[in-house]
């Protein structure tokens, strides 16, 4: 299949092509088009199978079509995997006037809260990081109160290493009809629970 027969638009396709990606990977065209669709999506692939561009894309593609405020929220695991995510995004939507805010541990929160209070269309975070903002300053929260997009990232790891209270406090913090993306390399207990939670509601892909 090609990357337009997944329904990205014309600006995606072109991007995809000029950063040497020929044709979408497995993970990708099987998520992209739920995403599009609107559904819940939990993504199972192995470490540098593109599951990345599987969710950026359908959220970029979504954001240019009418952007405003905090589009998507990302929380990664760890600081390095925050920067990563954060050049993809700037990669995958180099032709859009993206604003890209990276919250993690051990920068300058001073600054971050500013970056946060321009609205910048994809925040990208450190479980930790991100809910002290949201819990010391409340002129954060508000900025998160129309998000579309919640993604957690290597969520085995997100779910399992103890973040539980941070999620717990994120979460409350997003709106109920956001879209939900958790992608994993692995298959994990709670993941199992989440496919339990949303049933019906969650589609499923494992390579
Ligand atoms: P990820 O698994 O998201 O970390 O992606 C691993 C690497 O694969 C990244 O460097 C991507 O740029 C690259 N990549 C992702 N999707 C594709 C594709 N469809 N074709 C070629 N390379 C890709």
């Amino acid at each position: 299949t090609t990357f337009a027969a997944l329904g990205l638009a014309e600006w995606a396709v072109k991007t995809c092509r000029e950063l040497g990606m020929r044709k979408p990977r497995q993970v990708q065209s099987h998520c992209i088009p739920k995403i599009l669709d609107g559904r819940h999506v939990l993504g199972i692939d192995e470490t540098g199978s593109g599951k990345t561009a599987a969710f950026a894309l359908p959220i970029l593609h979504r954001l240019a079509e009418h952007p405003f405020g905090v589009y998507a929220l990302v929380v990664t695991p760890t600081r390095e995997l925050a920067f990563q995510l954060a050049e993809q995004f700037r990669a995958l939507g180099s032709c859009l006037h993206l604003r890209i805010a990276v919250v993690v541990g051990g920068m300058d929160m001073l600054q971050q809260t500013k970056n946060l209070m321009s609205r910048p269309h994809v925040v990208i975070a450190t479980p930790g990081r991100i809910k002290v903002l949201l819990e010391e300053n409340p002129d954060i929260p508000p900025v998160f109160a129309r998000t579309k997009f919640l993604v957690l990232d290597e969520a085995d790891r997100v779910l399992d290493v103890g973040f539980q209270e941070e999620l717990k406090f994120i979460f409350q913090c997003l709106p109920e009809n956001r879209q939900n993306l958790f992608f994993s390399a692995t298959t994990t207990s709670s993941l199992q629970k989440l496919h339990e939670r949303y049933q019906d509601k969650l589609y499923v892909f494992e390579a």
